[in-house]
This record gives C-alpha cells, structure tokens and sequence, in this order.
C-alpha cells in the first residue's frame, strides 16, 4: 500500500512539473510570454481559433471598415483548409501566428504528440509562404515540450492581457463589449475568437465588434500589431 502511495505521488509531482507548474508559472508570474505591448493607449486585437469560414470573412470586412488590423492566431489544420482566407488576412495587413495543428489540450498530451503538432503546423506555414513568429498555446495550457519546441522553432511565445469570454453561450454581444470596455488599457493584448468555442459565439463576437471598434477608437486606442512592439 505504502508503496502504491508513493508511485502515485510520484506520478502527480512528475504531471505538476511537465503541466501543471509551467502552464501557471507562464501565466502569473513569468515575464518571458508576451502578454502586454508597451505605449500610451496602444493596443494588440488578436484572434485565435480560425480561421473559419462562416465568420472570418465577416470578419475581416468588419475590420476592414473600421481600419483596424489584428493578429490571428490559427489552428492550422483548418488554414490548410481554407488557405484563401489566410491569404486574404495577409493581403489586407493583418498578421498571422500559431494556436497549434489540431487544438488540443497540452495538459493531456506527450512530448512526441507537441513535437509532431508543431512539426505539421510550421509544414503548413512553409508549404503556402505565410510567415509566422509567434505562437499562443489552446487555452493558453502548456507542457514542458511546447515550451521546448517553441524556442527551438525560434517561436515568441505569446498569451494574452483581456479576454471577454466571447467563446461561452452565456455571453451576448452586450457583455462581450461591456467586458471590453471595461477591460482594455494601454498596452493590452486583447484575445477573442472567429471560431470555435460554444454554438455560434463567434457570431456574438462580431456583433459585439460592431459597436466596440469604433468606441474603442473614440476612445483613442490604436491597434498594433505584435511585431511592431516586440521584435
Ligand atoms: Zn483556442
């Protein structure tokens, strides 16, 4: 008995250092991700997740109307899906980045399976051109090898400063903003989604967009993009 004890608890300590431990020490205290860009009333808007093709588009008209430019970080099996609207992003300023190949959760996953997710994402960069220096982990959850790869493909690991809950069926387009208003600050890394989460948020998303580009304009934000503060 005493002995299964102590395999366990050796078991757990070994998942806290590869996981857990790196995941919180990323997110709280370390200042090695990019979290925050630096200048008055200077913001970062980024987008994880897509592309998809049901709201990217609508999206990228929407910023475009608004002249404002943002960061996608793409799941890449569905840019090799839809390369056209990554093209599109490119064409029209915006900047693309890395949210992984398959979107999977680091915490539940080996050093071989993060080692092949990075290797086919950055086959996926190469193979269409798209240039590509930082990387945002799903749910910003990490194991010992993402870190790892990550420096080792010469990646800026990057997470985020707001986040408005875009991704949940209990958020409207009225929350959504009203957490963005309240949120944003000079130097914010702002971090929603053109897809995935629950049914259809990303349509609240835009929705909520529609009314806080412009009043995030009003009130004087100008939206960097990452590479512009940080390289
Ligand atoms: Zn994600």
């Amino acid at each position: 008995m005493k002995i299964l004890l102590l395999v366990l608890a050796v078991a757990l300590l070994g998942y806290a250092v590869y996981a857990v431990i790196p995941t919180y020490w990323c997110k709280w205290c370390s200042r090695m991700p990019v979290k925050t860009v630096a200048g008055d009333h200077r913001i970062v808007l980024s987008f994880d997740d897509g592309p998809d093709p049901r709201y990217t588009g609508r999206l990228l008209d929407l910023l475009r109307e608004n002249g404002v430019h943002a960061c996608f970080f793409l799941v890449a099996a569905r840019a090799e899906r839809h390369p056209a609207l990554v093209d599109r992003m490119l064409a029209e300023g915006h900047q693309v980045a890395l949210h992984s190949y398959e979107h999977q959760n680091a915490w539940c996953k080996t050093p071989g399976y993060v080692r092949r997710d990075f290797e086919k994402s950055l086959a996926v960069f190469e193979k269409h051109g798209w240039p590509l220096v930082f990387y945002r982990p799903p749910w910003g959850m990490i194991n010992l090898a993402n870190l790892y790869y990550c420096r080792r493909h010469s990646l800026r690991f990057t997470l985020w400063s707001v986040m408005a809950e875009d991704w949940s069926r209990h958020s409207t387009p009225q929350t959504i903003c009203k957490k963005l208003e309240n949120r944003v600050k000079s130097g914010a890394i702002l971090c929603l989604h053109d897809a995935g989460g629950d049914a259809g948020a990303p349509e609240n998303t835009l929705q909520a967009l529609e009314t806080a580009l412009p009043a995030l304009i009003q009130a004087g934000y100008t939206f960097q993009k990452l590479e512009e503060e940080t390289l």
